[in-house]
């Protein structure tokens, strides 16, 4: 099959189009031959490595994957040959407490499709049979490939953890990045009002489609003030934290007394500060976030297939390009997904 190769990490030029054998299924997984694949910050972080996680070699990248089944394992009892699925990226064990209690995005052998393990940015990829999600089909494949990631992550982060409320104030940092739009418009059905930030008008124009009710051009106004000035001084309930350093003491400065600050994420850095005064005599929260479970991202996915929720496409690459859709990626111009295609 063709496949987009990494050997070593590095910059973009690493990303080999080739050709690798078909992976071979066990008995509970499915071959699903893929359709498109949806770029995320986190193939980045992969491509070019993290200190202390060995990431096998030669991989495969692509965590967001719709395709339909090409072959079940002997054991597979929910799906069939032919049928459209969207991926549940994340996989773990699927016996430990975490995971029977359906928490599987806190199980210890969590991993995602293109992480430690192959993902797809290839014609066929193998996962779990319980990985396969119901396919909304009021949407191409490029749309559907662009939801799980950034969905659940979102959801995970704004439902789950933060447990927002109909009617409070959500920061939302960067706009146009998958999470960021998708956190909008979670945070919009959830009934809460939303300030969203970007760096360009028209960035701030496409939040506000989503459903932004206020937004905040990063570049021209300091945050924290300008929310400030947004809630008559309070500061908002929660803040949707993932880009780090470089906003971070904007996000908690955001808060009001008794916020949350929920983070998944730091593009722009991790080695971030925190007055401890400030946690305490306001009594903040800060809160870690990783991926969302498979129930959580089922749950949306009817609201996505129900036209409540929709994915937001920025471009669109075939596989064979994928260098070219790192570099774009890279550069941060995007509002939304940046996808491949894969014939
Ligand atoms: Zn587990």
């Amino acid at each position: 099959m063709k496949a987009v190769v990494i050997h070593q990490h590095g910059d973009p030029t690493v990303l080999h189009y080739t050709d690798v054998p078909e992976p071979q299924i066990r008995p509970h997984e499915v071959l699903v031959r893929v359709r498109a694949c949806a770029l995320n910050h986190l193939d980045l972080w992969v491509r070019r490595g993290l200190p202390g996680v060995p990431f096998p070699m030669p991989h495969i990248l692509g965590s967001d994957v719709a395709g339909e089944i090409a072959k079940v394992g002997s054991e597979v009892t929910t799906v069939h040959v032919g049928q459209k699925v969207v991926l549940a990226p994340g996989v773990s064990c699927g016996k430990c407490p975490a995971c029977v209690s359906g928490n599987d995005n806190r199980c210890r052998e969590f991993t995602n499709l293109g992480y430690m393990i192959d993902g797809g940015c290839a014609e066929y990829v193998r996962c779990p049979e319980v990985n396969c999600m119901p396919y909304p089909q009021n949407l191409d494949w490029v749309h559907a490939a662009a939801v799980p990631l950034v969905f659940q992550t979102a959801w995970h982060m704004l439902v789950n953890r933060a447990e927002l409320q109909p009617g409070e104030d959500v920061l939302v940092l960067a706009a146009g990045s998958g999470v960021g739009s998708a956190a909008i418009q979670i945070a919009k059905f959830f009934g809460a009002r939303v300030i969203a930030t970007a760096g360009t008008d028209e960035k701030l124009a496409k939040a506000k489609t989503l459903g932004a009710d206020e937004v905040i051009h990063h570049g021209i106004m300091p945050i924290a003030k300008e929310v400030r000035r947004l809630t008559n001084g309070r500061g908002v309930d929660v803040v949707v934290e993932h880009v780090g350093v470089a906003t971070w003491e904007d996000s908690v400065k955001s808060l009001a007394n008794s916020g949350r600050l929920v983070t998944c994420g730091a593009t722009t850095g991790f080695d971030a500060k925190l007055d401890l005064r400030f946690l305490f005599t306001r009594q903040l929260s800060i809160m870690g976030s990783y991926m969302g479970t498979k129930n959580e991202l089922r749950t949306l996915l009817k609201l996505v297939a129900a036209g409540r929720l929709q994915p937001t496409v920025d471009k669109v690459f075939e596989l064979n390009d994928c260098m070219a859709a790192h570099n774009y990626l890279e550069k941060a111009k995007q509002f939304g997904k940046v996808v491949l295609r894969v014939e």
